[in-house]
């Protein structure tokens, strides 16, 4: 071969990896669904992955219009972290307008056939007569959704098959990953300002928390993971090593012990949580129509490791419990009348580990470069 055809040769060789380096994108949609948590994940192979399908049934058109604005047109695997209809809600509805081929869950919800006086102690103020028969409902209606699909049971350590995407389940039913993730496992110093609270026994703490990995990139999501299953995970190592992207737990909401101790347990981000995981950027997701949280101590603890790289679904208003904001170009509703275009924020990440956040609303973009 000559020299100038060798050249030629790795040329080529050198333009097909390049641009298959740059073929090797995901798209992450965090919606603002009115109510609750709702992400949409399209892996580089084309599949798709929505990581809970929050808001109560009502809330389906918004998501239908999300996905026909956005033109996804199957959901290949649906994640849902826990029972709770700002999680599941939607679900069942939403699989009557479009494919679900995959129902990712824990199994069976823990707080079945419970009775009111089993609510109360959980939901003291918030507790009303009926509420255990409204919540077997609410998971019939998901149940009988899911087994028009296939139902995939996950535990910790297994993995969500999305093609393109690698996705460890790290948490499921209380428990952790028995093995750290591959370099995990260090001792986490966080550990020693997050306190042993509560134990939650009710459907938060069963929170089934993903990895969602591309090559050097990787996002996490912990549904609603309270405080001791995540301290499990965290601590006394931490199971999970630094991630670039979080979406932070149980919509960013920490409550006081003036309620019972039980409330406290069911915080979410703890220091060993959020520093453990210390992520580049931070995404916080709670509903502009229902279910607002974002509380000062949350944004405070997460604020202190990503700085302003804080990006919401909504803005969190009001005072009292509510809590501080990221800076107003990376909120994507701000309020005022409904928008024909259903607000979300945009990530896309590259395999190099380098991604891009956009906001919907006004086109506000930041690239943040591979490390
Ligand atoms: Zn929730």
């Amino acid at each position: 071969m000559s020299a100038f055809t060798f050249s030629l040769a790795s040329l080529l060789l050198i333009t097909l990896s390049l641009s298959g380096l740059r073929a090797q994108s995901a798209t992450f949609y965090f919606v603002d669904i009115g109510h609750g948590n709702v992400t949409f994940v399209v892996s580089p192979s084309g599949e798709t992955m929505l990581l809970d399908c929050g808001g109560p049934p009502q809330t389906v058109n918004r998501i239908a219009r999300f996905v026909e604005q956005n033109n996804i047109k199957k959901i290949d695997y649906m994640v849902i972290s826990h029972f709770e209809n700002d999680h599941m809600g939607a679900a069942a509805e939403l699989s009557k307008r479009i494919p679900i081929h995959h129902w990712v869950d824990h199994g069976e919800s823990v707080t079945y056939n419970k009775s009111d006086e089993w609510w109360k102690l959980r939901r003291g103020p918030w507790a009303r007569a009926g509420m255990g028969l409204q919540d077997n409902a609410n998971f019939d209606r998901y149940k009988a959704a899911r087994s028009t699909g296939k139902h995939i049971v996950v535990k910790a350590g297994d993995k969500v098959p999305v093609k393109g995407l690698d996705v460890v389940v790290v948490t499921a039913e209380g428990e952790p990953i028995a093995k750290p993730l591959p370099g995990a496992g260090q001792p986490n110093p966080a550990c020693a300002n997050t306190p042993v609270l509560a134990e939650d026994d009710a459907e938060d703490g069963q929170s089934v928390g993903v990895v969602a990995g591309l090559g050097k990139f990787k996002f996490a999501y912990l549904g609603d993971l309270s405080w001791q299953p995540s301290r499990r995970l965290f601590c006394p190592e931490n199971k999970v090593g630094n991630v670039d992207a979080y979406l932070v737990t149980h919509h960013a909401q920490v409550m006081t012990s003036e309620l019972g101790d039980y409330y406290a347990g069911l915080s979410c981000c703890s220091a060993a949580e959020v520093k453990g995981l210390n992520p580049r950027v931070a995404f916080v997701s709670m509903g502009s129509q229902g279910h607002k949280f974002g509380t000062g101590d949350a944004m405070k603890r997460v604020m202190e490791v990503v700085g302003n790289d804080l990006w919401q679904t909504e803005k969190i208003v009001g005072g009292g419990e509510a809590g501080l904001n990221g800076p107003d170009d990376q909120l994507a509703n701000i309020g005022g009348p409904p928008q024909e275009k259903v607000p979300y924020i945009k990530m896309e990440a590259r395999a190099d580990g380098s991604f891009q956040v956009t906001n919907s609303r006004n086109g506000f973009s930041k690239s943040y470069p591979a490390r």
